[in-house]
């Protein structure tokens, strides 16, 4: 029992002093405290690169490109630098694979091109304009259903003014032409890796010399050479600070239907 007691006047004896001793620190503090505190000037430290200041859009035409996976080597390669870009497909090539769900799934963009490839929009019926477009829109959807489709590329960029009017999609152009078409499906046969490397870089200088921030890039990821191409291109703008975007992100709150544009301000 006296034990007992003795503890607990040894406890109450504690804590007692416990208290005074933080009144005293609290006190002091008080006391010694500043009128303010002075903030440290010290530079933020900067664990992010800087934000890119030109973006363009980089377009693929006449796909997708199911042989060797071409199409979705190319949007591996866009996602390696967190880039996108435009697809405008043609339709009865999209049930081959499943490269335009791939597309999509990774966050690129598909705009119609036409069903077959043969019928030009500044000369067919308007029957036949409606048939290339509705089909390819309808091959589309089965791969993602409810896609909402915002822009059409006219093949071989001709559509007359009137249809660009009725259109119901934005009409995209281009501001630079890769002219990737030039080195083909002949790009692997019998060709030298020398003549090759010429044909690949001969593609990126075709964009990289006039480019500019708000540029539509055409190419064509139906191409061997066009995927060697794209590889080296995505290098060089991200070394020269582009970012790489769908066409509806460049174009944004301008985009309209039955109007034509070719670059961001154009
Ligand atoms: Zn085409």
């Amino acid at each position: 029992m006296i034990a007992k007691k003795r503890i607990a006047k040894c406890a109450t004896t504690c804590l007692l002093l416990i208290s005074f001793a933080l009144t005293l620190v609290g006190c002091y503090t008080e006391m010694d405290r500043p009128a303010y505190l002075p903030i440290p000037d010290v530079e933020p430290l900067a664990t992010e690169e800087p934000k890119p200041t030109k973006r363009v859009a980089l377009t693929f035409d006449d796909g997708p490109q199911h042989y060797k996976d071409q199409t979705k080597g190319i949007v591996d390669e866009l996602e390696k630098y967190g880039y996108h870009a435009t697809f405008f497909v043609v339709g009865d090539r999209v049930a081959g694979g499943d490269s335009v769900a791939y597309a999509i799934e990774k966050g690129n963009e598909i705009g119609i091109h036409g069903y077959t490839h043969e019928v030009y929009y500044d000369s067919c019926s308007e029957d036949d304009f409606r048939y290339e477009l509705n089909m390819t829109e309808q091959e589309i959807r089965k791969q993602v259903p409810g896609y909402k489709i915002n822009l059409m590329r006219p093949i071989g960029g001709k559509i007359s003014a009137d249809r660009v009017q009725t259109c119901p999609y934005s009409v995209i152009m281009w501001s630079v032409d890769s002219d990737d078409w030039n080195s083909s499906n002949r790009y692997y046969a019998g060709i030298t890796d020398e003549e090759c490397e010429i044909r690949v870089n001969r593609i990126v200088d075709n964009i990289m010399n006039s480019l500019k921030n708000g540029d539509i890039i055409l190419m064509h990821d139906i191409y061997e050479s066009t995927y060697d191409a794209t590889k080296l291109l995505l290098k060089r703008l991200h070394e020269e600070g582009y970012d790489v975007v769908t066409v509806s992100e460049l174009l944004g709150d301008n985009l309209k239907k039955g109007r034509i544009y070719y670059s961001e301000t154009t």
